[in-house]
């Protein structure tokens, strides 16, 4: 969870900023995005006349799944969030406030003054994850032959039990299947 009290900047006039910087947060997306590492990043909150805008560019290594092998990898991926975020109760009275319209996409600060970035953070990592993931962008994919990933010595072993030619053959049958 990626939760920031913001008690204070509520009670702050509009324009006010608190700067937070996210260094080696581990989190956990599941089940959308798994994370192999911690997330980094800068984010800007500013007060508005209504609420809190949260702004920022966030990075973190993501495990992704090859397409044509199947084999996992691990990309770097980069979130620009940009969130507004609506008190539900005002911080100095606690009084309950109206929601905002159920078509405006605005988020809610909750009753203890916590605004959680998690949910945003899931979103938007899911949102880069590729229609075709590649473990790299000439990956071979599987072997017409065996199955296995065409890779280092899988190579040679493609190459001496199936002729040149329909080895180029098959390569282009595989990709054409991808
Ligand atoms: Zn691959
Ligand atoms: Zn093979």
């Amino acid at each position: 969870m990626t939760a920031f009290n913001v008690a204070g900047l509520l009670r702050e006039p509009a324009g006010a900023v608190r700067e937070h910087r996210l260094r080696d947060r581990y989190l956990s997306l599941a089940p959308d995005v798994e994370l192999s590492g911690p997330l980094n990043g800068t984010l800007r909150l500013q007060r508005t006349n209504r609420g809190i805008l949260v702004r920022g560019r966030v990075e973190g290594d993501v495990r992704r799944t090859c397409g044509r092998c199947l084999e996992p990898y691990v990309e770097t991926a980069v979130i620009d969030v940009s969130e507004e975020y609506l008190p539900s109760i005002d911080p100095d009275s606690g009084v309950a406030l109206p929601g905002p319209d159920s078509d405006e996409a605005v988020r809610a600060i909750d009753e203890h003054h916590e605004l959680d970035l998690t949910p945003v953070f899931r979103e938007e990592f899911a949102l880069t994850e590729p229609m075709h993931p590649l473990c790299r962008p000439d990956c071979e994919g599987l072997c017409p032959e065996c199955g296995e990933p065409l890779r280092g010595e899988h190579r040679l072993h493609d190459a001496e039990e199936i002729d040149p030619r329909l080895a180029v053959l098959a390569r282009f049958l595989d990709r054409d299947r991808n």
